[in-house]
């Protein structure tokens, strides 16, 4: 397995466990209010989407991934989780899971550029 994918799946892993599904963050993300209540359009969502596509619980070519290009990338997620003492670097994480899906590399293809 490609040793940069196998490194951010690894991380974007970790990173997500943490989320204490307080689910603070959803009501702040334009979109989630935009779709009036689509949990997959919500920050919260988007890393339970991620955690589901590297765990195999997700495929690939589900629509609902696309989720994670919708992401506006404000960062209005990152900080309500760093004031509620959580720390997630959200936007972040979605941004690895978005460049993993868009590469192929959900299912541990490979590609050199990050
Ligand atoms: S605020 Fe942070 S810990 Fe709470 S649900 Fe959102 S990402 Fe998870
Ligand atoms: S960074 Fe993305 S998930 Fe977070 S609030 Fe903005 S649009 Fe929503």
């Amino acid at each position: 397995m490609d040793v940069k994918r196998q490194e951010i799946a690894d991380t974007l892993l970790r990173e997500v466990a943490k989320c204490r599904a307080c689910r603070f963050c959803v009501d702040m993300c334009s979109l989630y209010q935009a779709t009036e209540g689509v949990e997959s359009m919500a920050p919260y969502g988007r890393l339970q989407i991620i955690k589901c596509l590297l765990n195999g619980a997700l495929d690939e070519d589900d629509p609902i991934v696309y989720s994670l290009y919708s992401c506006l990338q404000c960062g209005r997620c990152d900080g309500l989780c760093q004031a509620k003492g959580q720390n997630l670097e959200v936007s972040y994480l979605i941004r690895l899971g978005k460049y993993l899906l868009s590469h192929g590399l959900v299912k541990g293809g490979h590609d050199e550029k990050v």
